[in-house]
């Protein structure tokens, strides 16, 4: 099932004097939309409370809801610290994710900064495959990363081919990865970087 929603609240949403985003969800399904992407950009920011009453009225409109993680995350970061920065804004991601009712956190996995593009790679790579083992210790290991990949500068993932190399193995799979210009939500699949 291939499902679509937006990201965030449109202005027209607050324009029909409507103010929280549990009201969305209704919202959405008048539309005939049925996703709904929470978005964490600059920070995760929900409290369990209010990730709970949205994924009730989301499960009542039979809207199915993603996170996107915090743009912050750089997986090919080389400084420890900084990767350890990551790895929680993902594992604080996929917690939310989790009690929104939903199993898939959007994750731009990294930028080369000045290394070279395979060093940069190999980072994210290594990152992918931490942040799975920590997602399984703590209990949330049914929460699926999506790397996204994004066609500007500065971005080590070129559309298509690095992002099939998270995911050796798994071509035919490979629209699991979100791509910023494929936005179907229903296009993400399952983890795939799971054969990494
Ligand atoms: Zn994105």
């Amino acid at each position: 099932m291939i499902r679509f929603g937006p990201s965030g609240n449109s202005e027209s949403f607050y324009a029909q004097g409507y103010k929280h985003t549990y009201q969305a969800m209704e919202w959405l399904e008048n539309m005939g939309l049925n996703a709904y992407e929470y978005s964490f950009g600059r920070g995760v920011n929900l409290s369990d409370e209010s990730a709970a009453l949205i994924a009730k009225y989301a499960a009542a409109h039979h809207i199915k809801i993603s996170v996107h993680a915090p743009y912050f995350i750089n997986l090919a970061n080389p400084d420890p610290e900084k990767r350890e920065h990551s790895y929680d804004y993902i594992l604080s991601s996929a917690h939310a994710a989790d009690i929104l009712g939903g199993d898939r956190v959007v994750v731009h996995v990294g930028a080369e900064m000045k290394m070279q593009r395979d060093e940069a790679l190999r980072l994210c790579r290594e990152g992918l495959k931490e942040a799975l083992l920590r997602l399984k210790d703590a209990g949330l290991s049914h929460v699926h990363i999506c790397p996204e990949t994004r066609a500007n500068a500065g971005c080590p993932l070129p559309l298509p081919g690095a992002s099939r190399r998270f995911c050796p193995g798994e071509k035919q799979k490979s629209q699991g990865v979100n791509h910023d210009s494929i936005r179907a939500f229903g296009q993400f699949g399952k983890l795939l970087c799971a054969g990494l």
